[in-house]
């Protein structure tokens, strides 16, 4: 059931000052909802949109007070047996990837088990980066076996492309260049075999659409592999023609660029615009200099459409502040505004995605399966992207305060059950890759 959550995680503690700051905390008032607990460490309503210096509570205050101690003794000590505990679980359920009804892709099977052993992997547990080969291995076996799914989608995601981008990066990081290349050529050949399965996708979005090529793209090139600039900027060529060709048809109300998926136009970073613009801020190098106004009007429309509350709507014309996801919410614009502040030098965009924050430790918490796109997993990563933007401590704070909630016995029992429990995106896994970037962001 949904509701407050217990402090259980600090049990251990109960013989440190830290343990009756959460105590007292965790009596502070607390709001019941379907959708998220209650955070026992928000006393108040959070700070107002407009302040990006100090997006803190007192309570909050009171953690970074005693965050020295908290981190030593709570998150250390949990590390281990959280890493243990996914690999186990992980590997149990997909062992070498013999199981024919595993899907192959990142969002729900194989492709997503190899992505999150690699992770551990780079967090220096012994043994993940076998079983993220191993894992990506048999993703690419399941390409074959599965051949009714093979060309169904075109994006990292969903699609054949997440399993090559997924496998050159395990190579990749296990120094075999000569797979890597073998595998990026493959996810290339991908676009270049057949480009119309590119040009007429009926969709632009990350998750279905051309941004999930290109992101898959994005995510190769960011494990050193190289990818023919002309390839990424024929992809993005057409994202920019289809933006305009929607903003036209919504008439003038519309930013410059504007998408739609099954005749809405969304705003989130797995369905929409946020997500788009995402992609093309990471490609800016083969956006045309006559495009780049229009990426930028459209993020600060975008970042003028938010509710008072500093969240997004699902979708433009819907009025309802109810999802705070990746998928929908401010969640997945955070990412998004942090890499258009950085690349405009706009603090009001920064600005935008701290307002995002707030919204998060609020009502963050989700009762959902502590996944990626849906889930607390991806609302904590949010967390984290903010800190590296800001450098603000609070905001890494928060995200390990997120993390301490993740693994209390309330969290654990309580939350929703998912129908992919092991994936990346909707299963637990990607809790325990969020618990290991948050021990690792200084
Ligand atoms: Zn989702």
């Amino acid at each position: 059931m949904p509701g407050a959550l217990a402090p259980e995680t600090t049990q251990h503690l109960s013989s440190s000052p830290t343990w009756y700051l959460l105590k007292w905390s965790a009596t502070a008032e607390m709001a019941a909802s379907a959708r998220y607990f209650a955070n026992p460490f928000l006393q108040a309503p959070s700070s107002s949109s407009s302040s990006s210096s100090s997006p803190s509570s007192a309570p909050a205050q009171a953690l970074v007070a005693a965050w020295p101690e908290l981190e030593a003794s709570a998150m250390d000590a949990t590390a281990r047996a959280v890493r243990k505990e996914t690999a186990r679980m992980v590997w149990e359920t997909y062992g070498d990837g013999d199981d024919e009804n595993h899907h192959f892709g990142v969002y729900t099977g194989l492709a997503g088990a190899a992505l999150a052993f690699l992770h551990m992997a780079a967090a220096g547990v012994s043994g993940a980066s076998s079983r993220a080969r191993k894992l990506a291995k048999a993703a690419r076996r399941a390409l074959k076996t599965q051949p009714g799914r093979k060309r169904e989608r075109i994006t990292f995601h969903e699609g054949e492309p997440g399993v090559w981008a997924v496998s050159a990066a395990v190579s990749a990081v296990a120094g075999d260049d000569r797979r890597a290349w073998e595998y990026t050529q493959e996810l290339i050949s991908f676009y270049t075999d057949a480009p119309t399965r590119i040009r007429d996708a009926d969709s632009d979005e990350i998750l279905y659409g051309r941004a999930g090529y290109l992101l898959a793209l994005l995510f190769v090139e960011s494990f050193g592999c190289s990818v023919d600039e002309q390839v990424k900027a024929d992809v993005v060529t057409c994202i920019l023609d289809s933006g305009r060709t929607c903003a036209a048809r919504a008439g003038d109300s519309s930013p410059p660029l504007m998408y739609a998926w099954h005749k809405k136009r969304y705003f989130g970073a797995a369905h929409g615009l946020s997500g788009i613009l995402y992609t093309l801020l990471r490609a800016w190098s083969v956006v045309p200099d006559a495009a780049r106004a229009d990426v930028r009007a459209t993020i600060d429309w975008f970042a003028a459409s938010r509710f008072e509350s500093g969240n997004w709507p699902s979708s433009m014309g819907n009025s309802k502040d109810r999802l705070v996801q990746w998928c929908h919410g401010a969640p997945g614009a955070i990412h998004m505004l942090c890499e258009a502040a950085a690349r405009f030098d706009a603090p009001q965009l920064l600005d935008a995605a701290v307002a995002g924050g707030d919204v998060i430790w609020e009502r963050g918490v989700l009762t959902k399966a502590p996944g990626l796109c849906h889930g607390l997993a991806g609302n904590g990563f949010a967390l984290l992207a903010l800190h590296r933007a800001t450098g603000v401590a609070i905001w890494l704070v928060r995200a390990r305060a997120f993390l301490l909630l993740a693994n209390s016995p309330s969290f654990v029992e309580g939350h929703e059950t998912s129908d992919n429990p092991c994936s990346l995106y909707q299963g637990t896994p990607a809790r325990r890759s969020c618990h290991v970037s948050g021990l690792r962001a200084a």
